[in-house]
Order: structure tokens, then sequence, then C-alpha cells
């Protein structure tokens, strides 16, 4: 009988602690902040600083263009639900106004965040649109780490209770960051100056070229333009044959039919692709921020050594 009961309670004890433990989780679910992004890579950003303290989810999905994008009811629903949303800004989320409007419909205007503030802007050159800042400034290390420090201060004031927390996993992250930008300077200076000509389709390198001391040309100048027209190829074409360029990249966002013209009329090999506007999917080489500036620094540096 003394067994019987012993038994019993050890089962009810078990019983117990296995209820709890189910609802501590749904529990912990339901206290994660929900943190919105409007596209991959500053969703992953934001994971890497909230940790398990956030629950992230990206509006515009991997290898899709974030300039121009047609949102779903299911991005209004997730919009609705955000307890913090996070944006490029610096003309990014621009096309159709897109991303302005659906802050609006969703009235989330107090809780939506800019992560390029403090960014020192570079601006388009193209003739008519010189005015305009260029968004692509997370292709800086540099200015990768002012994103990660932003939105570390972002969720902390969203999520005071854990501010100390996203504070420190982004200092611990920045220094990641800091030494892939160091390695990438090495890198690069091993390239002969005049070979450091980095020719993409659409010309968002300007923040990467100035950080490894490159040069940058583009077919188009931004993804919102007309894109690819026979001017454009000519253009550019005559800089490669100029200048002698070793080799040609294309983005992982864009159609290559563009670059691959451009291949053909200069006799120029495409080497490699590159990651700009997105990560790659989940799984896949350069599915992080941090993997996707590493992808990029060591297939450029190569290219353009010849290797
Ligand atoms: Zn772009």
């Amino acid at each position: 009988m003394k067994k019987i009961l012993w038994a019993v309670s050890i089962l009810g004890l078990l019983i117990f602690i296995t209820g709890c433990g189910k609802k501590s989780d749904t529990t912990d679910d339901a206290n994660k902040l929900k943190v919105v992004a409007s596209y991959s890579i500053i969703a992953d950003m934001a994971k890497q600083v909230g940790g398990d303290k956030v629950d992230v989810t990206s509006i515009v999905t991997r290898g899709t263009d974030p300039h121009s994008y047609e949102p779903t009811p299911q991005d209004t629903l997730s919009v609705e639900k955000a307890d913090i949303v996070l944006s490029n800004g610096l003309n990014l989320e621009t096309g159709k106004g897109w991303y302005q409007k659906l802050i609006e419909n969703s009235r989330k205007e107090d809780v939506s965040y800019v992560v390029s503030k403090g960014v020192e802007p570079k601006f388009l050159t193209t003739k008519g649109e010189e005015g305009q800042e260029d968004p692509h400034a997370w292709l800086s290390l540099v200015n990768g780490q002012l994103y990660v420090e932003n939105i570390a201060k972002y969720l902390g004031e969203i999520d005071p209770d854990n501010q100390t927390f996203y504070q420190e996993n982004a200092k611990t992250y920045n220094q990641k960051l800091q030494k892939l930008y160091e390695t990438g300077k090495e890198k690069f200076a091993q390239v002969p100056e005049k070979q450091r000509v980095l020719v993409t389709s659409e010309g968002a390198f300007k923040y990467f070229a100035e950080a490894f001391d490159c040069q940058a040309a583009f077919i188009w100048e931004i993804n919102t333009d007309t894109q690819g027209t026979p001017e454009q190829i000519q253009r550019v074409a005559s800089i490669i044959k100029e200048q002698q360029v070793p080799a040609l990249f294309v983005e992982t966002s864009v159609s290559p039919k563009t670059m691959e013209a451009v291949s053909r009329e200069t006799k120029t090999p495409i080497v490699s692709q590159v990651f700009t506007d997105s990560l790659a999917k989940e799984g896949e080489e350069g599915d992080t921020y941090y993997d996707m500036m590493a992808w990029n620094i060591d297939h450029i540096s190569k290219g353009l050594l010849g290797k």
C-alpha cells in the first residue's frame, strides 16, 4: 500500500512539473516582444540583438526587393500586432510609398523606428536624382554597427526590463562585425588599386566601396529606376573596357539578364553573385547579415584579384 501511495505521489509530482513547464513556455512566447522589420537584413540584426526575448518577422521576404513591394493582408496583420516596427529609411522602402502606407493604416507611427539614424548619407549621382539619399548604408560594416546600436536602443525603449540584455548582445555582436571589417580591409589591400573596380547591376555599393577603398560602377543606380536601358549598358561597358575591369558581379535579388548582356559586350566574366538588399534563404550561405558581408568581402576581393 505504501508503495502504491509513493508511486501515486511521484506521478502527481511529475504531472505537476510537466504542467508547469508547459505553462511557462506559453507565457514566455506571449511575453516575447513582437518585432516587425521591413526587410530580412534588419530582421536578422534584431534577432541577434533581441535573442530569445523577441519574436521577429520580416515584411519583405528573403530574395525579394525591398525598394518596391506590395504588402499582403498578412503583413498588415503582423504590423497591427507589433510592439515595435523597424525600417531602414534613407529612401529605401519608398516605392509607391508602400511602407509609409502600411504604418499609417496600422496606426503604428509611435512605435515605428528608423535604424539608419546617425548614418552619414551618400547621395545618388544620376542627373535629376542628385538630392536623393542612397539607402544601402548597411553594406558598410561601420554603418552596420550603428544600425545594431540603434536597434538595441529602440528595443530597450519599448522593453526597459531587458535593456541591459539588448545592450550586451549588441556589444558582443558589434565586436564580431568590427573584426570582419578589419579582415576585409586586409583582403582588399592585397588587390592592386587599379583592379579595385566593383561593377554590379544596381549601384548599391557606394558605402561598401568607400569602406574598402574601391571604386563602384553600375548599370543602373537604384532599383526603382529604369533598369538596363541600352544607354546604361553602353555607359558601364565603356568604363569596364577603359579601366580593364577583370570581373563582374551580379546581385542575388535582381535578374542576371542585363549583367549577362554587359558581360557579352565587354568579354568580361561574371565571377560571383553578391548580396545587397536581401539575405539568402535560411540554411543557405549568406543567410545572416554577418555571413552575407563575409561572402561579399571574400568573393569580391578574390574576383578582383582574378582568383
Ligand atoms: Zn537596392
